[in-house]
C-alpha cells in the first residue's frame, strides 16, 4: 500500500510498476499507454483504465 501521487491523504494499492507511483481509484490512468510496458499484462492500472473506457464507450472495440 502507498499514497496516491495526487492525493497524499489517500491510501491505495494501485501501483505503476514501471514508474513506481501509486494512484487512487479516482486517478487511475496509465502515464504512457502508447508506449510499450513490460508490466502491462499484469498492470491493474492499465486494466482498470481500459474497463473505465469500456463503460463510457461500449461501442469501442477493445
Ligand atoms: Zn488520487
Amino acid at each position: 500500500m502507498g499514497k496516491c501521487r495526487n492525493h497524499s491523504e489517500k491510501e491505495t494499492a494501485y501501483i505503476c510498476m514501471k514508474h513506481k507511483y501509486y494512484v487512487c481509484e479516482l486517478c487511475i490512468a496509465c502515464q504512457d499507454p502508447e508506449i510499450y510496458c513490460k508490466y502491462r499484462s499484469s498492470c491493474a492500472i492499465f486494466f482498470l483504465e481500459k474497463e473505465k473506457r469500456k463503460e463510457k464507450r461500449p461501442e469501442d472495440r477493445s
